[in-house]
């Protein structure tokens, strides 16, 4: 028998699945894994809830444009996510709807897609490189005629990235999934990225994140599978089963007690002392871990967008030690993937790598 670390039932070793301390849909870090800690019901809350994160956040949009998962298709619900259309056309698309991260390169890459604006389901965004891979007549592409032509008469746009593809090989693409393609306007990239160019058409986007929403429990989880994950490699494992760890377990789970307990708020500051300083976030994922005074507290931010404080709950531990802490810093672009070891004192950006544990190195 396994206890689970979430909902604290013992449970046969069969029902127990591999854990992603950082959720998949934000980078595959197979270095990160808990292995037979977490039951298969808790597991299955988690996909629900990354779910809700790949097509209702930032977060996710993120992940879809940056390809860390390679799907044929994104859905943007708009609950909690925002997009305010303002005018007729796409100026400005990939700054307004794709806001900028700064990447190695500093640049955007813009891709090639069809983008349904519809206004019951929200924003649907088919990636033109993925929809030319799959037959339409297979299983798959026959399901997603079926959505595309289903939604076909609102709102569409396909946007051409050049160096993808030709205009005519995307109309191909798109006919040969039943959609009948009539263009009215066009704009060329180069005249979307001229910046004295006022745009003609905006999207303005804004997210609200309730306190007991998906995205404070996702990030709440991160963060408590991140010092899991550190407990484990100190040899540990024992204290994440303490009670101390219940509320955040609750929150987690069920969605209660922020608001009563500020459990997961966000920050103002961006963690990364190097982002401070140079007023510019850092594209990629960071979590911490340290003790206050008489809580353990974590921080997370992931593609250095926004940044939260997690107070997963009264530290564990007999003593108050000034050793305890870690943080690291993942890189989630494909291909060019690395963790980083931070400094707890200042989350600096340290050059050892992939030391973890519950105290400093
Ligand atoms: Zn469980």
């Amino acid at each position: 028998m396994i206890k689970c670390i979430y909902c604290l039932k013992e449970k046969e070793e069969e029902v127990f699945n591999q854990e992603h301390v950082i959720p998949k849909m934000l980078g595959r870090f197979d270095e990160c894994i808990l292995e037979k800690l977490v039951c298969a019901k808790c597991n299955n809350k988690f996909s629900k809830l990354e779910t809700l994160l790949q097509e209702d956040s930032m977060e996710g949009l993120y992940s879809a444009i940056y390809r860390i998962v390679d799907r044929s298709h994104v859905r943007l619900r708009l609950n909690n996510l925002k997009i305010k259309v303002v005018g007729d056309f796409l100026g400005n698309v990939f700054e307004k709807i794709f806001p900028q991260a700064i990447l190695p390169s500093g640049k955007i890459q813009p891709r090639s897609m069809l983008l349904i604006n519809n206004k019951q389901t929200g924003f649907n965004i088919f990636w033109l490189d993925k929809l030319n891979s799959i037959n339409p007549l297979s299983k798959r592409g026959r399901k997603i005629v079926k959505f595309i032509v289903g939604l076909e008469k609102k709102g569409l746009h396909c946007i051409v990235d050049q160096s993808d593809f030709t205009l005519e090989q995307a109309y191909k693409i798109i006919s040969d999934y039943g959609v009948n393609f009539q263009e009215r306007k066009r704009e060329s990239f180069d005249e979307l990225y001229k910046e004295d160019e006022k745009p003609i058409f905006q999207f303005k986007i804004t997210e609200t994140v309730p306190q007991n929403s998906f995205v404070p429990r996702i990030i709440a989880k991160t963060a408590f599978n991140y010092f899991s994950f550190n407990a484990i490699k100190s040899n540990l494992a024992e204290v994440l089963y303490y009670n101390n760890f219940d509320d955040i377990r609750n929150f987690i789970l069920n969605g209660e007690g922020n608001e009563k307990n500020n459990l997961c708020f966000p920050l103002k500051q961006p963690i990364l002392h190097e982002e401070r300083q140079e007023g510019q976030n850092y594209f990629g994922h960071t979590l911490t871990f340290e003790a206050n005074n008489t809580h353990v507290i974590a921080k997370v931010s992931l593609f250095g967008m926004r940044a939260f404080r997690i107070n997963l709950g009264q530290y564990p531990f007999r003593f108050l030690s000034d050793k305890f802490g870690g943080g690291h810093f993942f890189n989630p672009l494909p291909g060019n993937k690395y963790i980083t070891e931070l400094s707890p004192i200042k989350y600096k950006l340290l050059k050892s790598e992939n030391q973890y544990g519950l105290y400093r190195r």
